[in-house]
């Protein structure tokens, strides 16, 4: 989402300029397709940009549905994730004067000489960060079965481990699986 902060820069500081963005599914060719590379299928946002000393500071809550893969049965999922996001974005030029303004601190997020913010990375950012590492399609997924592969939700079964050479083969080379 790219927001136009000249507006808001040319108001008194603590003013405020309040936006929403809603989208579902992502456009891939829109200006938000960034979140698709974080998983993001729809996304839900409030935004409040507030015009501070250094430029604008923007905080907001977003709401969005993540495309994963159970980590158990490796079914693909839509999880909820929900984060807050707040980041200061310095100007660079004074926005009534078009004069060069203070160095922004090193790291800093600026703001163009166009005066659009693109809150995307942001987002992406802060998503990335609020989705479960290891996501599980109901609380009690049972998982693969580690010797045949099949579902043991949809397939539950057992193995006769004890009385067949090949399945204790099998055992000893699941130890070396480096995900485990
Ligand atoms: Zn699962
Ligand atoms: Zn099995």
């Amino acid at each position: 989402m790219k927001v136009n902060v000249a507006p808001l820069l040319k108001q008194p500081i603590g003013a405020h300029t309040d936006y929403e963005l809603t989208e579902s599914p992502i456009d891939p060719r829109g200006e938000n397709a960034g979140l698709i590379e974080a998983g993001v299928s729809s996304i839900d946002a409030d935004i409040i940009a507030t015009h501070t000393n250094p430029g604008a500071y923007v905080e907001g809550d977003a709401r969005a549905s993540v495309s994963l893969q159970c980590s158990r049965c490796l079914k693909p999922i839509e999880a909820p994730v929900k984060a807050h996001f707040a980041e200061q974005y310095y100007a660079t030029i004074d926005v009534v004067s078009g004069d060069p303004r203070d160095q922004a601190p090193r790291d800093a997020k600026t703001i163009g000489s166009d005066f659009w913010v693109d809150l995307t990375p942001l987002l992406r950012e802060e998503l990335i960060l609020a989705t479960p590492l290891a996501p599980l399609c109901r609380p009690d997924c049972k998982g693969l079965c580690e010797i045949c592969g099949r579902d043991l939700n949809t397939d539950p079964h057992e193995h006769d481990t004890g009385s067949d050479e090949r399945w204790s083969k099998l055992q000893e080379l699941k130890k070396f699986r480096p995900d485990r």
